[in-house]
């Protein structure tokens, strides 16, 4: 097995992602015991804005697949104590029991439905300070946004002081993050992935009643279902052309670990065969499905997502190495400077993923393009669309804004490629309407594959 990747990141202080961060951001020290007698009123002064800001932004739309890790409280004790009531009811699901066998600074908690980071901490008696470290060591990666029942987190203390040292998310066999304490003010991160092994398999049916009900019943995902729906809309009006006893054929490949399935899936390749069409989608190594003449089945992206051309503040850096502690600071999005409420648009067809308040990244927004491509757009100001939501190329998503540990108003962008942030200003994205004459052979190959296995005896469906 190839070794696993590791990304490491760092988290809040001079390592922040944002060169707009870079001021020194210190939780307020009150609940860990240390005295605060003379804050300084720039100090106050930003307590005051962040706390309007959490007062703005608290019951902004969640992801309904989602648990939520509601925004902690990086800046009062008020807060905290809201939280603690609202978690404190009899409708909260009891936390597991502690293993026996867990040493007494390790603590493993899976995520339960209706479960907040928020709650997880207090219950574990560690210190809400230490919760707004981590989620600014998220930042740059948003993990715990999309925490879901299952995940486990352990929490390690540290033996004398108590005091959280490592947190880990296990997120599925392939992926695990862990967060680790660098100082008494910030953690940094570390993302594990484990490619594993990618099998591949075809499904097919026949379909009655609805095409998502049929595709659900010959066992593809909801996600897989969803992704085949979008990538043929722009040529098949799934209510009005489809008949029964129509079929439909799917290569998915679905990636195991240890012999585990992890929950990542790949479409990469679909036939729809109606009475007298076929309409195909093949998966291409650019991320975009084609159809069996090289044609491109999704409209291309925008460069930008938005009109004009604002001015880029910062570049995206995957290995920027930091002057003081020597750790690797990546900066995984493109940031452009621009003033609050500029229009923001769907750089292309997708469906909305994610709509989340963060104490670092602001309020924000992600965008899935098919199979592989996301977007992600930061400090907004507005978000005009609602999770689970389609959404078409240039269409009005966001107003920009300043939100979270931002200051100036600027949009942090991010493409990611295969759950990979990449560079949006040279990343190959797809603008193309058609595979391009020298990936030609390549392209012809792929599809020849792609036949061969949908036609073997076994999978074959007979054209009508
Ligand atoms: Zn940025």
């Amino acid at each position: 097995m190839p070794p696993a990747q590791k990304i490491l990141g760092r988290g809040i202080k001079n390592g922040s992602i944002d060169p707009y961060m870079k001021q020194d951001w210190k939780p307020p020290r009150k609940q860990i015991g240390k005295p605060s007698r003379s804050l300084p009123v720039r100090v106050w002064g930003l307590l005051l804005i962040l706390v309007a800001l959490m007062i703005t932004f608290y019951w902004g739309p969640h992801s309904p697949q989602t648990i939520a890790p509601d925004p902690p409280a990086c800046h009062s004790s008020s807060t905290n104590q809201r939280q603690a009531s609202q978690n404190d009811g009899e409708a909260q699901p009891p936390l597991p029991p502690t293993p026996p066998a867990e040493p007494e600074h390790i603590f493993t908690r899976e995520i339960v439905p209706g479960d907040n980071l928020s709650a997880i901490f207090a219950r574990l008696e560690i210190s809400q300070v230490a919760l707004c470290q981590i989620m600014a060591a998220d930042e740059s990666l948003l993990a715990l946004d999309i925490l879901r029942p299952g995940n486990v987190l352990t929490f390690t203390l540290d033996e004398k002081t108590r005091q959280l040292v490592r947190m880990e998310l296990f997120v599925d066999a392939g992926k695990r993050v862990i967060y680790h304490r660098i100082d008494e003010t910030s953690f940094d991160y570390e993302e594990i992935l484990i490619p594993g092994e990618w099998r591949q398999q075809v499904l097919s049916g026949e379909i009655h009643g609805s095409f998502y009900n049929s595709a659900i019943s010959s066992g593809l995902s909801d996600q897989e279902t969803v992704t085949i729906t979008d990538t043929f809309k722009e040529q098949l009006n799934f209510t009005r052309d489809i008949q029964a006893g129509d079929q439909f054929q799917v290569v998915r490949s679905r990636q195991f670990v240890d012999g585990q399935l992890t929950g990542q899936s790949r479409v990469e390749g679909a036939r729809i065969i109606r009475r007298h069409r076929l309409h195909s989608a093949f998966l291409f190594e650019d991320g975009n499905y084609y159809n069996e003449k090289g044609e491109s089945l999704a409209r291309s992206f925008l460069r930008y997502p938005f009109k004009s051309r604002p001015r880029v503040s910062s570049h995206f850096s995957r290995a920027r190495r930091h002057p003081v502690t020597r750790r690797m600071s990546p900066h995984n999005g493109v940031d452009f400077s621009m003033p609050v409420g500029t229009p923001i648009l769907a750089m292309g067809d997708g469906r909305v993923s994610r709509v989340e308040n963060h104490p670092f990244a602001g309020r924000y927004l992600e965008i899935r393009h098919g199979g592989r491509f996301a977007t992600r757009y930061l400090h907004l100001h507005r978000v005009l669309v609602k999770p689970g939501q389609s959404v078409r190329r240039g269409q009005h998503i966001a107003l920009s804004g300043n939100t979270g540990r931002s200051t100036g108003p600027h949009l942090h962008f991010e493409l990611h490629i295969n759950e990979r942030p990449v560079n949006p200003l040279t990343a190959e994205i797809p603008t193309l309407v058609s595979i391009p004459k020298n990936k030609r052979k390549q392209f012809n190959q792929r599809v020849a594959e792609l036949l061969a296995v949908m036609e073997q005896p076994e999978n074959k469906i007979a054209l009508r």
